[in-house]
């Protein structure tokens, strides 16, 4: 078993030099670097069994489609749901836009769309233009003292008009978990019919996510946060909602039949994935949760909360440094952001990538909550698991440096 220190020698980028200096990758929230297994998965598909999918007798068309529905299994039972609810799509940004777009007959004139403040461009700016079209509101709930989705304000906020609420597991900028379970009790217990959309992106690869006991209606994420390949995501949907569905594209291989005056689907997940899909980066994605599942990586993932906690505490000693989002660091998972009075996030993250270290800086897609926080833009560091103390100690030995040469 790999001990978490050597976690590193698996990601073979992880050897690169930035300005000279050993690479400190602190962006994983952006995207995850990807280890050696995954990199081998993806050439090992491409040499050996690369084929179209799905509709094919000859031996190389069945091993790409076995492969490709291995790992619609393995996604299914990493989220504890049954193959039929997966749907392969782009990514989350994908996945919410045909959320969008299949729940838009749902909503009429004056219904209410529900997202939260903390909420990814990318689960806001869908509902926005879904609202716009159907000449409905978007209405957008608060955050309580410890930066959670506000179960007060959602509770006064629910009512018989809303038919969608979406909102995020983990934030991108704050790094708070969100009690999902709480929140999807309060809008049940308004509203049956309204539907819950929950924005895995920056869970799935730090928390065990079981979306039977959530009790969403649908869960989206992305697998090149989860060590995977960019261009593949996941829309995990309740079996009984999906079949009511109306697929958001169409075309080859998801229909049973077809003539001049009409169409019909295969089940899902089939209807929701026209055309040829990402088929090598889907079987990729496979081995990048075959790796999540290992023990030793798992031991990591426990072992991120130290780092978290290691960061947090430094962070807290340097008077000129805010760090946004929850103080409890049990309430947090994966990132931690913050601002240096007087400084500009682009030159604190340039400052840092002098030495090495890959941090990210700005809005992060996040522009109403930054608006919110009273900030334009922040500086962010996020973990994963070939990260170490040594890589927190190191950053922040960096970022007093970096401080210290840019208020001279
Ligand atoms: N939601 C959240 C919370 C995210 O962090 C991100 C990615 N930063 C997205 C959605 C969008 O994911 P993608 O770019 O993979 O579609």
């Amino acid at each position: 078993m790999t001990a978490p220190k050597e976690m590193k020698e698996e990601f073979p980028i992880l050897k690169r030099n930035v300005h000279g200096k050993q690479l400190i990758y602190l962006d994983s929230s952006a995207t995850t670097q990807k280890p050696q297994q995954v990199l081998d998965a993806l050439r090992h598909f491409y040499t050996t069994s690369n084929a179209n999918v799905h509709r094919v007798v000859h031996t190389l068309g069945e091993e790409a489609t076995a492969l490709y529905e291995q790992t619609r299994k393995k996604v299914a039972d990493f989220v504890r749901a049954s193959t039929e609810e997966i749907v392969f799509t782009r990514g989350t940004t994908d996945s919410i836009n045909m959320l969008a777009c299949m729940l838009e007959s749902s909503v009429q004139p004056d219904d209410e769309v529900m997202i939260s403040a903390m909420e990814h461009h990318s689960n806001l700016i869908p509902w926005q233009q879904l609202c716009k079209r159907r000449n409905a509101k978007l209405v957008v709930v608060g955050m309580n003292q410890e930066y959670e989705i506000d179960p007060a304000d959602l509770k006064a906020k629910l009512s018989e008009k809303t038919k969608i609420v979406s909102f995020v597991h983990v934030s991108h900028v704050l790094g708070v978990i969100n009690p999902v379970r709480e929140l999807i009790k309060i809008i049940r217990n308004k509203n049956k019919e309204a539907r819950i959309v929950v924005d895995g992106a920056q869970a799935v690869a730090h928390l065990a996510v079981d979306v039977k006991s959530i009790d969403c209606d649908f869960y989206v994420f992305s697998a090149h946060k989860m060590y995977g390949p960019t261009g593949v995501g996941v829309l995990y949907g309740k079996k009984a909602l999906l079949d009511k569905l109306e697929p958001a594209s169409f075309g080859g291989g998801m229909i049973t039949s077809v003539s001049f005056e009409k169409s019909t689907w295969l089940d899902s997940p089939h209807k929701f994935e026209p055309g040829t899909p990402n088929i090598a980066d889907v079987i990729a994605f496979g081995t990048a949760i075959d790796f999540m599942q290992r023990d030793d990586v798992k031991k990591a993932q426990e072992q991120e909360k130290d780092l978290i906690k290691l960061a947090h505490a430094e962070l807290s000693k340097l008077s000129s440094v805010t760090i946004l989002g929850p103080k409890d660091c049990s309430k947090r998972s994966g990132l931690i952001a913050f601002t240096v009075k007087d400084l500009h996030p682009h030159d604190v993250a340039t400052g840092l990538d002098q030495y090495g270290v890959a941090v990210r800086a700005g809005h992060h897609c996040a522009m109403p909550l930054h608006k919110k926080l009273g900030i334009d833009a922040s500086t962010r560091m996020s973990f994963a698991v070939y990260n170490t103390k040594e890589d927190v100690k190191t950053t922040l030995e960096a970022l007093k440096k970096t401080i210290a040469a840019l208020k001279k």
